[in-house]
Order: structure tokens, then sequence, then C-alpha cells
């Protein structure tokens, strides 16, 4: 069968004087390919049909392999890629957006991949059939989708959007392992204020999805340069705190505690400072960033060891009962070596467990309940000590003040600040005090300024204070100095 179009076919080869010319084309399911060659000598064309059909289906699979999600079939990262850059040279506006599953890991490590995979297909199954056209949407990996919307480019249409898939994704999702929902965080951008190249537009995208990400309020955001300067500088800081161990920056100093009833210093808080290019950096500031890159590991045990050593020697001057609080974030808790470590440093430093106290916040019973439980019974039957630091401001549970071995609680400052004359935050602290009272626990509070509280605390009974009225946090030649000085005080 001649090729379509033949007669045009050879006029093109006569009139560029060419000797040949290649076509394909689809005959019904089968892909042919035309070699069609002029032959001057006799004046005529010579064809050569090739069936090209398997070849076609292999290149076929082979883009879709290349551009498309296997699990769920939608384009994937690469198809982005390529959708990007065909839409800048448009020079058209549009927005990027990207968006991920809440707690994905949760949902991996409590049903499985297999499931979870189930769960992404099926959201998958929703969203094809219900966005509309203007929107292209690519599946980048296990929990992380993208969009391209060429529509309105303002802040109102992209929320609509996202307001569109949380609605897909908030409807259950049927399986054969149950009935499933999902939460949704989104980052939006827009081409061209925010990026005129795709690498940019992509950070950016994903720069504003980690601040959607960051807050459990927000399911969205769009980006703005405030948000691109925060992520530098914290990435910054970051590099930076990777080698501020090593470069002798980071330093201790220790907050005395005061017990009311014998008006002596029972415990010191070690708190960590970081002395960057001159400047002093508040913990407040980067113990988060170090939480979140996983730096609290190394960085917490060495602000133990320091601890640990430094009250060696105040045990040797005479301090015998002296107790050393070392904070504890979460992550370093729930790190696998932990305990073994706090063991090991004890065993280092010399220092007997019963001067060691370890301060845990509440965020940390959120996590795993029976290796927390584990790990602070081992603790206890060492004879560390076990307090629970900003007491009142997290998920406060009584089930877990009866269930873990904890020794102290410490009333957060946020209460105490204006404990003198707001009624709401005496009934607060004297609940605590009388809660802890009956639990058997010491009672610490936190931030004590004024006389004012130390007048309302005593009323109350609460065991001990810390805080500025007594004294701020001090270096250990100072601290020293100052132990020494109170308990001359307390001889007279
Ligand atoms: P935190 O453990 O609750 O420590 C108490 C904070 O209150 C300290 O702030 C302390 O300096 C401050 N403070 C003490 N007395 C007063 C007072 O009378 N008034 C006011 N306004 N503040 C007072 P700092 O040292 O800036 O530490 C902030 C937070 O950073 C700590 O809160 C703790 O959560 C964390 N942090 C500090 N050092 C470490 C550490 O070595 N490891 C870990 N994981 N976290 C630490
Ligand atoms: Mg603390
Ligand atoms: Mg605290």
């Amino acid at each position: 069968m001649l090729p379509q179009n033949y007669s045009t076919l050879c006029q093109k080869i006569n009139k560029r004087k060419l000797q040949s010319i290649s076509v394909e084309q689809t005959i019904k399911k089968y892909v042919l390919q035309y070699n069609i060659n002029y032959l001057p000598d006799i004046d005529a064309y010579d064809i050569h049909i090739i069936d090209i059909t398997e070849r076609k289906i292999a290149e076929e699979k082979v883009r879709r392999l290349a551009f498309y999600h296997q699990v769920t079939n939608l384009p994937n990262q690469y198809k982005l890629n390529d959708d990007l850059v065909s839409e800048i040279t448009r020079q058209k506006e549009f927005s990027l957006g990207v968006f991920s599953i809440r707690n994905f890991n949760k949902l991996v490590t409590a049903y499985g991949v297999e499931v979870s995979n189930v769960l992404v297909d099926k959201f998958c199954d929703h969203l094809k059939t219900t966005l509309p056209d203007e929107l292209l949407l690519y599946h980048l990996n296990e929990n992380q989708f993208a969009l391209i919307y060429r529509g309105k480019n303002d802040e109102l249409s992209l929320q609509l959007i996202a307001k569109k898939i949380i609605y897909i994704a908030e409807k259950p999702l049927i399986t054969l392992y149950g009935e499933f929902f999902i939460e949704l965080d989104f980052g939006f951008c827009l081409y061209p204020t925010h990026g005129e190249d795709k690498n940019r537009l992509i950070k950016n995208a994903f720069s504003a999805l980690s601040v959607a990400h960051a807050n459990q309020h927000e399911y969205f955001s769009l980006f703005c340069t405030e948000v691109e300067y925060e992520i530098f500088r914290n990435t910054n800081m970051i590099d930076d705190l990777r080698n501020a161990v090593v470069k002798n920056e980071l330093f201790l100093v220790f907050q005395p505690q005061l017990n009311l009833a014998q008006q002596e210093i029972t415990g010191i808080e070690t708190l960590v400072r970081w002395k960057r290019e001159g400047s002093i950096i508040s913990p407040a500031e980067f113990i988060p960033l170090a939480e979140q890159s996983g730096l609290i590991v190394p960085i917490g045990q060495w602000i133990l060891e320091q601890a640990c050593r430094f009250t060696k020697e105040l045990v040797s001057l005479g301090h015998a009962d002296i107790v050393v609080a070392v904070n504890v974030s979460p992550r370093q808790f729930s790190h696998p070596d932990f305990l073994k470590l706090v063991l090991q440093t004890l065993k280092d430093t010399k220092l007997n467990a019963k001067n060691l106290e370890l301060e845990i916040t509440e965020g940390v019973f959120m996590h795993n309940e029976e290796m927390t439980l584990c790990v602070l019974n081992q603790l206890k039957k060492n004879g560390i000590q076990l307090s629970i630091d900003d007491f009142g401001t997290g998920y406060s549970s009584l089930s877990y003040l009866k269930r873990f071995p904890i020794d102290k609680l410490k009333i957060d400052q946020s209460f105490v600040k204006n404990c003198h004359t707001n009624d709401e935050d005496k009934a607060i602290i004297s609940t605590i005090v009388a809660l802890g009272k009956n639990l058997n626990l010491t009672i610490i509070a936190e931030g004590v300024e004024e006389l004012a509280h130390v007048d309302f605390l005593k009323s109350i009974h609460c065991d001990e204070i810390q805080g500025y009225w007594y004294s701020k946090p001090l270096e250990q030649d100072r601290l020293i100095a100052f132990m020494a000085n109170a308990a001359i005080e307390n001889i007279n």
C-alpha cells in the first residue's frame, strides 16, 4: 500500500533534490515506516515499508516509565521539569504548587508500605476524576505532589484550589484495609514573581511548603521573600552550629535553684549558650534548629558531659548533694543509645547518679509511650532524677504523671510571671502544687523575678524556685563563688 500523500512526498524529493525521504504513518493499529528512494537513472521511486509497531509500543512504554509515576500513573517529577520549561517558554503567568500528605511516615509505620501505597493510589484516583483541566497534576514521590495552574495567579484562587483538593482528601478513602482520612499541606509560588527558571520555582514552592508544614494550624503557604530569608538564615546557622563544638563556641551557664523552706541551693540548671561571631545566641533560637537537623544528639551529649564534669568538681568542693539538671530534647531522648550514653557519661566523669537530674518536656511522652516508659524506668532504676520542664504548656495528662517515674514538676514561667496579680495564674499554680504534693513530687517554679512571686509561692508551699530574683544563670567560676557565699550566709 502506498503511503498517504505519496505524490506530495515524491514532489518534495524532486524539489529539494533529495535522494530519499522517510516518513512514519499509522494505519489502523500498525505504525509503518516508509523509506522512499528516488532512482534517477530510471526516473522511478523505490519504496521500503517496515512495520515499526512493536518498536513504537516499546518507546511509548519507556516514555511512560520515564515520565509517569509507576504506582499512580500520574506524570512524575521529570515531566514536571519538562512542563515547567515549556510553561516558562510561553512567558505567561502561572503558579506552581507542591503538596504533601501530613504525617505520612506515621501512616507507613502504623500500616506498612503496601497500605500506604494503596491509600495514595486511591487518593490519586479521586484527584484525577475531580480536578479541572487547567490544573496539571504530578506525583513526585510517595507522599509529595505538584501542580501547575494556568488560571488566575492570586492567593485567593490558589487557596480555593488547595481547598478543593483538601475537600477530596477529606472524603474517606475506602481500601481493603479499612477507611482512611488524610490531611495535606500546600506550598505555592508564582511565575514570574517568585522565580524565572524552573529550579528556583521548585525550590521556592518547597520553601513555602516547609512553612505550612512547620505550622500545625496552617495548611497553606504562598512563597514570600521573608520565608526565603528565614530559610537561608536557618540553613546558615545549622552549618555554623555543626562546627560550634569543635570551635569551642558553645559554653554552659548554670542557674541556681533555691529550696524555699531551707533557704538552701539544692540544684543548678544547665543552660547552653552559643558565642557566634562575637554575639551570644539564645538557645531558644538554636536548640530548635539543632533538634531539627539532628545536631542535638552530639551537642546534647557534649552538654551532658560538661555538666557532669563540672558537678563532680562542685561535689569535691563540698556540695555533696548538689543536683545538676540537664535539659534533654525529644530527639535526643528518643535516640536508641540515649540511656547507654547517659550511664557511660556518669561512669566517665565519676559523678554519682543521685547528683544528676534530666529535664524532659511533655512532648517526649507524645512519641512512643512504651519506649519512653522503658527508658525512664531504667534511668530511675540507676538513681537518676527526672523532672518535667515547662509543665502546663504541653499536652499534660494526669495519667502520665501516675505512670511515669517522675520526681519533679517545673511550673512554666508563663504562669509565674503574673501570679501575684492574675487570679487565673494563681489558681493554676496552686492546683499544680496541690497535685504535685498528692503525687509526692517536688515542685519548682521557674522565672521567679519578684519578691511578690516568692511570697505567693511560699504561701502555697511551693518547694523550690528558680529565677532572676535569686540569681541569673552564672558561668562556672561565678557559680562556685555564689554557692560558697550562700553556704556562709546560711551558717550565719
Ligand atoms: P528552660 O529549660 O525552661 O530554661 C529556662 C529559661 O528561662 C532559660 O532561658 C533561663 O535563662 C530563663 N530564665 C531563668 N530565670 C528567668 C527569669 O527570672 N525570668 C526570665 N524571663 N527568664 C528566666 P534560656 O537559657 O534562654 O533557655 C531557653 C530554653 O532553651 C530552655 O528553657 C530550654 O528549653 C532550652 N535550652 C537551654 N539550654 C539547653 C540545653 O542545654 N539543652 C537543651 N536541649 N535545651 C536547652
Ligand atoms: Mg529547663
Ligand atoms: Mg522551663
